[in-house]
């Protein structure tokens, strides 16, 4: 849907459906096959820009989850854990090619369920699950030199649950690492968003992977909670709400189970006076309203020098007014649909909440379409440090917006939340860029760019933000025992 403003009106330019295979039901996906869930229960996935039905999916329970996890067990103890490193590695690979091969059907599929633009479905969220596939592939083989003079062996078999902001990347951070350190799996997607985790398990299906060894189950927080509490699980890998990890948390205490939380964020975005504003720009905008802010570590706190902060603000407004919001299929969206209409309350309670609280609201003038979940990009300015909306995650395309005089304000400033995910600094200085890296208390920190993904770079948080590093060799080791 094209922008009100006359400059930025593009003609439609839709992907295409019709090379698409989906299928109208499916079932779980247990020791190679596809099982009917005990449940005997199926619910709907929807597309979130028309709110249209797309298929029924399979609502595990229990009794499929112990289904599953004895198929894992079983597939770890007969045949992946007595398989040479380098010919694990040969089937991660194959997984890594064929999802490449198909990668332009999962693109779409991505983009009808989750709501994602196509263009970074297509250049994003696609190309880097495949690469976490073939970087894990060499790791496999090598694992001894990843880990010199310590004596690696898997954990046995591994529990994952994922969310729905970035589905099949998910799955391909927790998947992959887990096959390469040799520990079999029982992934579950995010129930508004299962479709692509299945596309993946035809893919591994076809790559001839040993049954059980992928096992993927469909579901709602009880399918999750059944996993995290079986007593067969050896690893519990989540990313989600900091609400269900501390459920999940207390749940796994007192028993082996090992763990790697992935949580909540309010990552802070910080513009000097010196930065290449134009850039900075680009970067705030990449920061929030990328994938429509359902980003764990978007950069949803803004904090600008207060000598520019005019400047920026009046830049900024005018670059959300090219941004064009609309339906994920058209390449020319910036924005696509809310996830569903559950985030979506929770995105208007929170711009209610700030109006509420006398912050002053910009939104980007836009023709929000009449069907499906959509929210235009919003920034708030005029916000104190206790603000609600300061201080919550929204988990939306909302911004807000403080200013700074001095780097040691804006360190306290920026590290007063319960959280500490990630941070973006924007500066020509080097050595100011140092200073900030060392005392911002975030996992990732981005300097002059923002949103920025490697499978070789860890990824993970401080504080209420989890514990534990996805991506390169830290992510290998907690699949691993060391000793
Ligand atoms: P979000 O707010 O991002 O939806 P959630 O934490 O609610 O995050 O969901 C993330 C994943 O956790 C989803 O796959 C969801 O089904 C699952 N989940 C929800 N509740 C539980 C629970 N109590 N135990 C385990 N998994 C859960």
């Amino acid at each position: 849907m094209a922008s009100k403003n006359k400059n930025w009106e593009y003609a439609p330019s839709l992907e295409t459906t019709d090379h698409i295979n989906l299928k109208k039901k499916y079932d779980l996906f247990i020791n190679g096959k596809w099982l009917k869930p005990t449940s005997k229960k199926h619910f709907n996935t929807i597309n979130p820009n028309d709110e249209k039905h797309i298929a029924e999916i399979a609502h595990a329970n229990h009794k499929d989850v112990d289904i599953a996890v004895k198929s894992a067990r079983k597939a770890y103890d007969n045949v992946w854990s007595k398989m040479p490193a380098n010919e694990r590695g040969k089937y991660i690979y194959r997984i890594a090619r064929l999802m490449q091969e198909r990668s332009k059907e999962l693109a779409v599929v991505e983009s009808l369920d989750a709501g994602k633009p196509i263009r970074e479905a297509r250049d994003i969220d696609i190309p880097l699950a495949c690469n976490h596939f073939f970087y894990y592939a060499g790791w496999a083989d090598k694992l001894e030199y990843a880990f010199p003079n310590r004596k690696v062996s898997p954990l046995g078999v591994a529990g994952q649950i994922i969310p729905w902001n970035f589905p099949l990347l998910m799955a391909a951070w927790k998947i992959a690492p887990a096959l390469a350190a040799g520990n079999t799996v029982v992934l579950k997607p995010a129930e508004t968003t299962s479709l692509t985790a299945l596309k993946l398990a035809e893919i591994i299906a076809d790559s001839g992977l040993p049954d059980g060894v992928v096992n993927i189950v469909t579901g709602f927080g009880d399918t999750g909670a059944a996993i995290v509490n079986h007593p067969d699980v050896n690893k519990v890998a989540f990313t989600g709400s900091t609400g269900v990890g501390k459920i999940i948390q207390k749940a796994i205490a007192g028993t082996a189970k090992k763990a790697t939380l992935e949580l909540g964020g309010k990552s802070a975005n910080i513009i000097f006076d010196d930065a290449p504003l134009d850039q900075a720009i680009e970067g705030i905008v990449n920061g929030i309203f990328f994938n429509q802010g359902h980003v764990c570590c978007a950069g949803s706190r803004l904090f600008v020098q207060e000598n520019i902060a005019d400047r920026v603000v009046r830049k900024l407004k005018h670059r959300m007014k090219s941004l064009v919001v609309g339906n994920p299929l058209d390449k020319n969206t910036d924005v696509g649909a809310i996830n569903s209409k559950e985030q979506l309350n929770i995105i208007n309670k929170y711009i209610k909440i700030g109006i509420e609280e006398g912050a002053e609201i910009y939104q980007s003038e836009c023709n929000i379409p009449k069907k499906g979940f959509f929210c235009p990009p919003t920034i708030f300015s005029n916000v104190a440090q206790s603000s609600v909306i300061v201080q919550e995650e929204i988990f939306g395309p909302v911004l807000t917006i403080q200013t700074f005089r001095t780097v040691d304000e804006v360190i306290q400033k920026a590290n007063n939340t319960p959280y500490g995910l990630a941070a973006g600094v924007w500066t020509d200085k080097g050595s100011r860029i140092f200073n900030l890296t060392t005392k911002l208390k975030a996992g990732v920190v981005w300097a002059n760019t923002y949103n920025k993904f490697d499978p070789s770079s860890p990824f993970g948080g401080y504080k209420e933000s989890g514990f534990g590093r996805e991506g390169g060799m830290h992510g290998l080791s907690a699949y691993l025992k060391l000793s």
